[in-house]
């Protein structure tokens, strides 16, 4: 297969062809255009207590992708950060040196305010989005909804570390998950391999092959969590972190293979109905999380699925973990990766 010429017909360059009615809004809106809910097919979304009620037939993960509700308009960017910030000399920062991912280059006034508007509103729709192609619509349905079965049957935390191979092998086996067609396997693939800078996210590639997977004698079972910490520095910081704020402060999100990332992204893809630069400001696209290598979530006991947003940065927990010395978060507020704010993020170096 020509994969060139399947990207280019996989990514639409602008939303013009994603629908008349999208343009037609567009065209009747000022600024940044909002659309409802419901439009990108017919399929039922996440509701406050996705958590606690999963949509039959069609299961969301509860783990990052919270509810988020129709934008009624931008919210106001935080008064305290300005768009210099941003500018040149931050950019040639010697701490961020290192940061290899990093490809932005020597940007505008305004286009670093366009870049800050965007991360700040991740959730709000931009007319310089990109889409996923509209006649892919059915495929990303029908393969996030097979994924979904892999996850339901395997169960939540089997599938945090699930290899593309061991999926393939599940949808063979098991007559309740069926086996997975090749323009699922098309699919995945381009997913996985498309160059996501073009649709907004700037951070570095973790996962070289959509096969790769992870060593189960290299993690630890996290009680009470369902999920997974890589052993020696991962582990070591998270129990330190319990240690020094306490036990109401809980691992969110832990180890995750391609496979789960993979389904996160599929069903945020289906939540921003198509809109992958919707999308990747709020999760990693396949094959770019640092979930893969170390890097975990943590949460304040009973705060739910709030432990995903920004409401997590208001509790004592987050303060106190901020104060500590020792951590870093990965998306600091305005970050050069292209992504939102994640204050539950904890970074590994
Ligand atoms: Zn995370």
């Amino acid at each position: 297969m020509n994969k060139r010429a399947f990207l280019e017909g996989f990514l639409t360059a602008s939303t013009v062809a994603f629908g008349g009615h999208f343009m037609w809004r567009r065209m009747t809106e000022r600024g940044p255009a909002v659309v409802d809910r419901g439009q990108f097919g017919q399929l039922p979304v996440p509701d406050a207590d996705g958590l606690e009620s999963p949509l039959p037939g069609f299961e969301f993960s509860p783990i990052d992708i919270e509810p988020s509700l129709p934008a009624e308009g931008l919210p106001a960017p935080a008064p305290s950060l300005e768009a210099k910030s941003l500018q040149a000399e931050s950019l040639q920062d010697e701490s961020l040196q290192d940061e290899s991912e990093i490809e932005i280059p020597q940007l505008s006034e305004q286009q670093v305010a366009d870049y800050l508007m965007k991360i700040r509103n991740f959730d709000a729709v931009f007319a310089s989005d990109l889409y996923l192609d509209p006649g892919y619509e059915t495929l990303l349905l029908k393969t996030t909804q097979h994924l979904a079965r892999v996850e339901s049957y395997m169960g939540h935390g089997n599938f945090n570390l699930l290899s593309f191979d061991d999926m393939l092998q599940a949808g063979r086996n098991f007559s309740s998950i069926g086996e997975f067609q090749s323009d699922e396997l098309n699919f995945l693939e381009e997913v996985f391999f498309a160059n996501p800078s073009r649709y907004g996210f700037f951070g570095k590639k973790i996962n070289a092959d959509i096969t790769d997977a992870i060593a189960v004698n290299e993690v630890a079972k996290i009680d009470n969590t369902g999920h997974f910490l890589f052993k020696g520095e991962s582990l070591n910081l998270y129990s330190q972190i319990k240690r020094d704020v306490g036990d109401s402060v809980i691992l969110t999100s832990g180890v995750r293979g391609v496979v789960k990332q993979i389904h996160l992204f599929l069903a945020k893809t289906v939540e921003a109905q198509g809109n992958l630069s919707r999308a990747s400001r709020s999760l990693a696209p396949p094959g770019h999380s640092y979930h893969g290598i170390g890097d975990f979530d943590v949460g304040k006991i009973g705060l739910g699925a709030r432990n995903f947003t920004a409401d997590f940065s208001t509790t004592e927990e987050y303060r106190k973990i901020s104060g500590l010395g020792y951590v870093d978060i990965r998306y600091p507020t305005d970050n050069l990766f292209g992504v939102r704010f994640e204050p539950w993020h904890i970074k590994m170096s």
